[in-house]
């Protein structure tokens, strides 16, 4: 799936919020809070696989990202 060189693993922050146990886009956080609950936000670290975008994928892989997390 992965040809070499093109991912690679890295922890990131993201924004959680605990009401609901579901991660936010930061779109989704209004002023340190969630945007559906208002329930101030945490972080939390995450591992996950990054896939370095080239130029024409760039949009593509934006899209999966925030895609999942959009579904709250
Ligand atoms: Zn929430």
């Amino acid at each position: 799936m992965f040809e070499r060189g093109l991912a690679y693993r890295k922890h990131s922050t993201v924004n959680w919020c605990p009401s609901r146990q579901t991660v936010l886009a930061n779109e989704q956080v209004v002023e340190g809070a969630c945007w559906r609950c208002t329930t101030t936000i945490a972080t939390r670290d995450l591992e996950q696989w990054f896939l370095l975008p080239r130029p024409r994928q760039a949009g593509r892989f934006c899209d999966r990202w925030v895609h999942p997390i959009a579904q709250e």
